[in-house]
Formats: structure tokens, sequence, C-alpha cells
């Protein structure tokens, strides 16, 4: 059987504030991970600074994939449907166990029909209370629009946590200078830009302070000059480069062509 690993800070303060939001999009590795320690930081009595007891009725029950109120809801042959999302829609209107909360993780979002994402948009829109509605999904831009603004987009890359660390003050905020001044750029001195870091752990260190910065602005921590689709674009984009700058690409290249796809998303 799994077990629980230690809920997000971001979310657990959340959680402990009374600010929790009633729609997730989850991304990364540990999205499912996340969903059902949210699920049981939520439900679970002895729950302890965002961890889960793990041997209660709740949290077994949890991890066991047979609590009433933590429903998983799978694609029905590679598409999620309408069917699927009324019946959704039917359980998200019962009231919870013990004054619990109810919550609904909806695998491969973006397999998602349009009449089932339509459908989803009118519980995100009324959203029952103590219901909370996690959408997990590689591809958080095939989400329809109205869909993605009703959710607040967190990823769990394995890679960012590890490597969080790595990650100073100053990367970040150099990072989000650079975000913040690109669209006033030539396209010249964006591809100065992308060539200002030669050594590939620079450019690894310099792409993951654009990923974090990218992060911050999908979770609303800091603003960019960029819509929100686009937001999430360019963070599955930098996150791509990263895998790949380890692998034997030709690293100039794949430098100018990540920042003139930033440089391409940013609003004018
Ligand atoms: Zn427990």
């Amino acid at each position: 059987m799994a077990d629980f690993s230690q809920l997000n800070e971001l979310l657990l303060n959340q959680i402990n504030c009374g600010q929790l939001s009633h729609a997730y999009i989850f991304r990364g590795q540990q999205a499912m991970e996340q969903a059902l320690s949210l699920a049981a930081n939520l439900n679970c009595p002895h729950a302890d600074y965002g961890m889960p007891c793990g041997s209660c009725t709740v949290c077994r029950n949890i991890l066991a994939g047979t609590y009433p109120d933590c429903h998983i809801v799978e694609p029905d042959k590679g598409t999620h449907r309408l069917e699927g999302m009324k019946t959704l829609g039917a359980q998200a209107g019962l009231s919870s166990m013990d004054n619990g909360w109810k919550v609904f993780i909806i695998t491969q979002a973006e397999k998602m029909s349009v009449e089932a994402a339509n459908n989803l948009l009118k519980l995100l829109e009324e959203p029952p209370a103590q219901t909370v509605f996690i959408l997990l999904t590689a591809q958080p831009e095939q989400l329809l629009p109205t869909v993605l603004s009703r959710c607040q987009l967190f990823i769990f890359t394995g890679d960012l946590n590890h490597r969080q660390g790595e990650i100073d003050d100053i990367t970040l905020n150099d990072a989000i200078s650079l975000l913040m001044e690109l669209p006033k750029m030539h396209i010249y001195e964006v591809l100065l830009k992308a060539r200002e870091k030669e050594k590939r752990d620079e450019q690894r260190v310099f792409l993951l302070g654009l990923l974090h910065a990218l992060h911050s602005a999908a979770i609303g921590k800091i603003s960019l000059p960029m819509a929100y689709a686009s937001i999430l674009r360019s963070a599955t984009m930098v996150e791509s480069s990263l895998e790949l700058i380890d692998n034997n690409v030709n690293q100039k290249l794949l430098m100018d062509v990540v920042l003139l796809r930033l440089w391409q998303n940013c609003e004018r």
C-alpha cells in the first residue's frame, strides 16, 4: 500500500488560512500523491503540519481508493464523457460524511470532451460547499480556457523540487525581470540574452529560474505580461527544454528557441 507524502507548503497554508480554492490543476510526477495527500489532510482527524496520520480509517480508505468522499474519476475508453461528468455532478451535490470534505480527482483531464468540460465548468462556477476538484494533467494548455481560468495550477515535478535548492533569490529575480522586459525587447536583444550563458550548468540554472518564475505566476504569486494559457504553455516548454539540456542537444539552439518562444508568448 502506498503512503502519503508531505503536502505542498502553499496548499497547506491555504488550508490553514481557510483559503483553499475549489479547483486545482496538478501537474507533474507527484500530482496524484499530492491530490491524495490533500484529500487526506482535509479529512484525517490527526493530520499534522501537512502530513496525514496514514493509519486512521479515513487515511486507510483514501489510500485504498474506498473513501466515499474521495472520488478518482478516470477517462472512459480514453475520454471523459458528458455522462461521467453528470455522475460527478450528482455526487458533488450529495452531502459529505461527518461534515468532511469531498474531493474529486480527475485524471488525464486533458482528455475531456467539450460537452464534459462545459458540464464541469458549471460545477466550477457554482461549486458545492466543502468540495475540491483536482484536475490532473500533463498538458494543462489543452484544457478549455474557461476551465483553466477557474483553476489554480500547481506543478509538482520531482526534478523541480529536488533542484529547488539550486535556485537562489537572485536567479529567480533575474528570471522575473527578464520575463517582464521581454515584450519590450527587440528580437536581436532576445537572442543576445539567450547566448549570455554559455556553459551547460549556467543554462540549466537559468532555465530553472524561468520555470520557477512561470510557476509563481501560474499560482498567482507574481504577475507576468502573459495570458494565463501562455504561462502554462511556456512552463511546459521550459520544462521539456530542461529535460533536453542534459541530453545531447545543440544547447545554443535550444536556448535561442526557448527565449524566442517566451518572447512570442508575451502580451504586447
Ligand atoms: Zn489519518
